[in-house]
């Protein structure tokens, strides 16, 4: 099958010829359709997200078919959450995401940048009916880690969004059906950012250092920014929560304590739980989530990931590798 290796951090990725993978006891091969591209992906590239047995696959965002086993036939997504152990504190807890033993697709296990994915079968979900593999890829990752940052977010009303990528473009539709306000920053100067952001129903849309006309109960940072943490504390009203959705971000500068005094609360998502994927899936199509992609063949993976770094495209670029369209 066609692949898109990474050798290791320095290296470029590069197109390959490898075997099908084949599944093992509870796994299922997967014919992939798409593979959405994500920011994680730029971290792993770059070595600031290790992968510890190259050469891998990337890959995290799948839309493909099923060959075999018990969803023979149905299409499905496979996210970032590959495999947990089950039996750690966290895994009994209902916090699978933090399992120190958990695999990550595209990291530890082979992703979607290939013809065929194997996967456990547990960590498949059936793509919602109506949503083409080109649309579906984005919800896997962007949705989801957006939706488990949401919900973070308690009740919050005026909701900011620091970076307006895929998961904010996915985020504005959801909080604004859940009749939140959304607030957009983006890079200083991202004109057209910030006007899809207006567009997809956000109430004000600017720059991620400018004050936003109110103060908000909650901010989320998706920019992989440190500097963007003190401007969202300083937007936020008393006993608001600044919640960073990504896997890393560059240094942090220093805070005056009262940026986080009056109760607010600054705090990470990590990874997903398998019920953050089910509930965002089944969300998404009664929004409905309208996810705006930009397309590219699979040998194309290295330009993708280097206009989602230098921020070309608005919404989410996903890979097209087999489809029937
Ligand atoms: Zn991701
Ligand atoms: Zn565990």
């Amino acid at each position: 099958m066609r692949a898109i290796v990474f050798d290791g951090v320095g290296s470029p990725l590069r197109e390959a010829r490898v075997p099908v993978p084949r599944p093992g006891p509870g796994e299922v091969l997967v014919r992939v359709e798409t593979c959405g591209v994500c920011r994680t992906d730029l971290h792993l590239l770059d070595g600031e997200v290790p992968i510890a047995s190259p050469p891998r696959i990337l890959g995290h965002q799948i839309v493909g078919v099923a060959l075999g086993g018990a969803l023979e036939g149905e299409r499905v997504g496979i996210p970032w959450l590959g495999w947990t152990c089950g039996e750690c504190e966290y895994c009994r807890s209902g916090r699978e995401n933090l399992c120190p033993r958990a695999r990550f697709t595209g990291r530890d296990i082979d992703g979607g940048m290939a013809e065929y994915a194997v996967a456990d079968e547990r960590f498949c979900f059936p793509i919602p009916a109506g949503y083409p593999g080109v649309q579906a890829a984005p919800l896997m990752c962007a949705g989801v880690i957006g939706h488990r940052a949401l919900r973070m977010c308690g009740d919050a009303h005026r909701i900011g969004l620091y970076g307006f990528g895929a998961a904010a473009h996915i985020l504005v539709q959801v909080a604004r059906w859940q009749g939140r306000e959304v607030y957009a920053f983006t890079r200083p100067g991202d004109t057209a950012a910030q006007a899809f952001a207006l567009e997809l129903g956000a109430v004000w849309a600017g720059s991620s250092t400018q004050a936003p006309p109110e103060l908000l109960h909650a901010a989320i940072l998706l920019a992989p920014d440190g500097g963007t943490v003190p401007a969202a504390l300083a937007a936020l009203a008393p006993g608001g929560v600044a919640v960073c959705g990504g896997i890393h971000m560059s240094e942090i500068p220093p805070l005056a304590y009262e940026l986080l005094w009056e109760e607010r609360t600054l705090r990470s998502v990590a990874n997903l739980t398998r019920e953050d994927a089910r509930e965002h899936l089944d969300i998404a199509p009664r929004v409905p989530v309208q996810t705006h992609v930009t397309e590219y063949p699979l040998e194309r993976a290295g330009q993708a990931l280097e206009d989602l770094r230098a921020g070309r495209f608005t919404g989410a670029a996903v890979l097209v590798v087999q489809t029937d369209r």
